[in-house]
């Protein structure tokens, strides 16, 4: 069917700027590593495409890797590009990744020239785009120097197949050297996509935010929801169509009585508040410093309506955010 988006689709959302460069993103950014690939249902993942951008969400993020099978959530999105939003590719921003497992071999992994080359050039095969707005690596290889990563992205911008660089999971000092090579160069980039939520605060305990601050790079945070533990998903036990039945991510054994009781508890104060749990969680990482948009996940449209409905609830009150963490604590 002829898909036509919402004509008040930027009415709503809110744009924040990456650190201090030119490129906005918006408050939640959706991202295709779960309930995109070929084995899922495709005219779900088009829904949760079209929901999305129906609600001002202009930045989808892929990686090589993202399925299963590897390689098909690029697919799929290629198709939703072609059937519904080539029309509005100026309207978006892309991202895909490169730095784990892709292909066999020396060099489908890690982070040498050869494998983000060539893996940039697969990933726009895939999606049949002729640029990215966002190229990443995808994490920090120890064995490849930073500097060859950094110059790989940098030739993608300047051969025109990305606009801009970022990383993704970094560690602090290889961050701030991979910034340091990236300035030198006079790479465009903007973005540092790290993990973040109330239950893995491990890179605000490193310093990574403060790190952003002072070089003026945008934040972007994964799994803000703890891949849907900080939802009402498993207050009443494991549902059959949730990411813990249905895929290895995500184990049982993660839901143990105490972390069961904390998420009880947070979701009291999102209810006091008149929120959806996954509305709080998302709240309380935009209210950080550094942090440019929430990168969720979904498994349906209900579910992006959900996180973007909280947007407009009042922030977090020093109240609140004091109970939260005794309640983290
Ligand atoms: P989230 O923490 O947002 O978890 C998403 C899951 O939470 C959904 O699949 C769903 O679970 C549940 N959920 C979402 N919204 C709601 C809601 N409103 N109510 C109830 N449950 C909800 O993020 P992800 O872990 O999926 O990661 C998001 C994105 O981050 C990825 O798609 C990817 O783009 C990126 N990422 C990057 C990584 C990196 O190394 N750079 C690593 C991991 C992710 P269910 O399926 O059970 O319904």
């Amino acid at each position: 069917m002829f898909y036509k988006p919402d004509e008040n689709r930027y009415k709503e959302m809110s744009y924040r700027r990456c650190g201090k460069t030119g490129l906005k993103l918006p408050a939640v950014s959706l991202g295709l590593w779960h309930n995109f690939g070929s084995v899922d249902v495709y005219d779900n993942a088009r829904a949760m495409v079209q929901t999305a951008f129906d609600l001002g969400i202009t930045h989808f993020d892929l990686a090589n890797n993202y399925g299963p099978e590897p390689g098909s959530a690029e697919l799929t999105f290629g198709r939703i590009l072609k059937q519904d939003l080539m029309p509005f590719r100026d309207e978006l921003i892309i991202s895909s990744k490169a730095g784990y497992t892709m292909w066999p071999g020396p060099y489908g992994d890690w982070g040498s020239r050869k494998y983000l080359i060539a893996s940039c050039d697969q990933s726009l095969k895939r999606m049949g785009l002729d640029y990215v707005d966002i190229f990443y690596h995808h994490r920090c290889d120890p064995e490849t120097p930073i500097e060859e990563s950094m110059r790989a992205l940098d030739q993608i911008v300047r051969s025109g197949k990305a606009i801009y660089a970022g990383i993704s999971n970094y560690p602090p000092a290889q961050a701030a050297e991979a910034f340091r090579i990236l300035r030198e160069l006079g790479t465009p980039f903007v973005l540092h996509q790290i993990p973040y939520n109330m239950l893995n605060r491990g890179h605000e305990v490193q310093g990574s935010f403060r790190l952003l601050e002072q070089e003026g790079v945008g934040g972007i945070v994964f799994s803000p929801l703890a891949q849907g533990l900080l939802t009402n998903r498993y207050l009443d036990g494991i549902p059959q169509d949730s990411r813990v039945a249905r895929n290895g991510f995500l184990k049982k054994e993660a839901l143990t009585p105490e972390l069961l009781a904390k998420i009880g508890k947070l979701n009291g104060i999102a209810s006091g508040r008149g929120q959806t749990l996954a509305e709080m969680a998302i709240a309380w990482l935009l209210a950080r410093p550094g942090v440019t948009s929430a990168l969720i996940g979904a498994s349906r449209p209900a579910q992006i309506r959900d996180v973007v409905a909280g947007l407009s609830g009042a922030p977090l009150t020093p109240a609140e955010l004091a109970r939260i963490d005794a309640i983290l604590a």
